[in-house]
């Protein structure tokens, strides 16, 4: 399939304006849902009659074209953004919430749904890597300041030229041609992030990053520019490709262009480090495995390796540059540290038995028993964590609350923990089964003179 440019923004066409809308409106009704369709035809509607001109942009328009699902409706409008979100919000019976600042707004609908609207603009970089100053422009001022080529389009959704593919910059080309390029050489120098997108949207795509970019790439790199990125914006670029659905890929890239020192010099001096990652990566692709561990944050699980054999000293300074907030230092500080024990615990005997393994566990996050499990290249710890999750995770709480130990007679302080434990530990063991059977237990133990 081919796409020309409409011919008013690019003189050289092949196929004429209609046929281009055709084959665009014919994608729309193929690979679009009913509810994206329908919020298109609204968006046109409502710019048709307030006498805005509005575009479909970004990765939208490439998701179109390649025919992958993207439910996040991007809009630009040429003029003021924010009104015409309020309007759409309206519309829709959704909430509204912009950013003055950016001229942007995000429309959220009552199921959820989201269309994020922005004010065509021109961006400005005073300094390497530093936040754009934003100006409103034209849509092909906003498509001059995107990343790359092949997200660099729009489709113009009103008046009547409306369904035509705007491409100034060849996207759609390289869409075909499987190639990542930037709009100028400095593009990289501007915004590090890019850095990171290049090597997402090659991996995610199975494209390759064109040879002047990779170029361009090593003179940001060589140049530390990635040291001026803000931790929040540095850390979400790694979470971002920590979840990409072939993380491995995306990992070894990053270690290809040595993106990593840029979070810490140590990651990957560990020998093992990689083998346990790809072990990781085995792990999130088996279908039996996926059942049983259920819905792991996978950024986490990879960070988690990535951190595992820094020391503390390191590991912190780490943690400081992605400015990781106080709760996923902590988390990821405890599944560090209950990894260690444990895969000594679990390791240094023949067989473990029922409170050996729950105890080895129950400490870890569930991101955490991943990790465990990838740490070891035997088939036992993946075992003991089947035992644990088909077992014991969520089935030995015990009945009593501490309300029953208070009517039962029970003094109030640190001795309910111990209550606690020892019902716990008689579920593992299979010793108690019943609330009558616990509440047996807290007399005969703790209750009997
Ligand atoms: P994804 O499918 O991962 O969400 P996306 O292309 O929709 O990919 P977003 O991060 O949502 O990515 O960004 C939307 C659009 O905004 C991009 O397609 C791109 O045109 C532009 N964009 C985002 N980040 C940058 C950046 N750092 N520099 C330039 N343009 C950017």
């Amino acid at each position: 399939m081919k796409f020309c440019v409409a011919p008013h923004m690019k003189t050289s066409t092949t196929h004429s304006n209609t046929e281009i809308s055709r084959t665009l409106k014919s994608l729309i009704k193929n690979r679009l849902s009913k509810d994206i369709i329908r919020y298109l035809e609204s968006i046109t509607q409502l710019g048709d009659r307030l006498n805005v001109s509005i575009y479909a942009v970004g990765g939208f328009v490439r998701d179109l074209i390649l025919n992958v699902p993207n439910k996040d409706i991007d809009i630009v409008v040429e003029g003021e953004g924010i009104p015409f979100a309020v309007c759409l919000a309206e519309l829709f019976g959704g909430k509204v919430k912009s950013h003055e600042k950016f001229g942007t707004s995000v429309v959220t609908l009552s199921n959820g749904d989201r269309i994020d609207v922005a004010t065509a603009r021109t961006e400005y970089y005073k300094h390497p890597a530093a936040l754009p100053i934003v100006e409103k422009g034209s849509i092909k001022s906003d498509l001059f300041r995107r990343d790359f080529t092949v997200n660099s389009m729009a489709i113009k959704l009103t008046g009547s030229n409306a369904f035509c593919l705007i491409d100034f910059f060849d996207g759609e080309k390289d869409l075909r041609s499987r190639k990542i390029h930037v709009l100028h050489s400095l593009s990289f120098i501007d915004d590090p992030c890019r850095l990171f997108r290049a090597i997402r949207f090659e991996q995610r795509f199975g494209f390759e990053i064109g040879r002047q970019e990779q170029v361009f790439m090593r003179t940001s790199i060589k140049k530390n520019l990635v040291d001026s990125l803000s931790g929040t914006r540095l850390f979400n670029e790694i979470k971002l490709l920590l979840n990409e659905k072939k993380t491995m890929d995306c990992i070894r890239r990053m270690q290809e262009f040595d993106l990593f020192q840029f979070v810490s010099p140590e990651i990957f001096k560990g020998s093992q480090d990689l083998e346990v990652l790809e072990r990781l990566e085995s792990i999130f692709l088996s279908e039996e495995k996926r059942i049983v561990i259920g819905k792991p944050k996978v950024w986490y699980v990879y960070l988690l390796g990535l951190f595992y054999s820094l020391d503390e000293v390191a590991f912190l300074k780490a943690a400081k540059r992605l400015d990781l907030s106080n709760r996923i230092k902590k988390s990821l500080h405890e599944d560090r540290t209950h990894c260690r024990q444990s895969l000594k615990k679990l390791t240094s005997k023949n067989e473990c038995g029922p409170l050996e393994i729950y105890h080895a566990f129950a400490k870890l996050s569930v991101e955490g028993i991943v990790f465990l499990i990838a740490l070891s290249s035997t088939n036992r710890i993946n075992q003991y964590a089947n035992i644990y999750f088909t077992q014991y995770q969520g089935r030995v709480e015990p009945f009593l609350t501490g309300n029953d130990l208070l009517k039962m007679g029970m003094e109030p302080g640190p001795v309910f923990k111990f209550v606690f434990n020892a019902l716990r530990e008689a579920r593992i063991k299979g010793s108690v089964k019943s609330r009558e059977e616990e509440i047996a237990l807290v007399e005969e133990r703790f209750l009997k003179p």
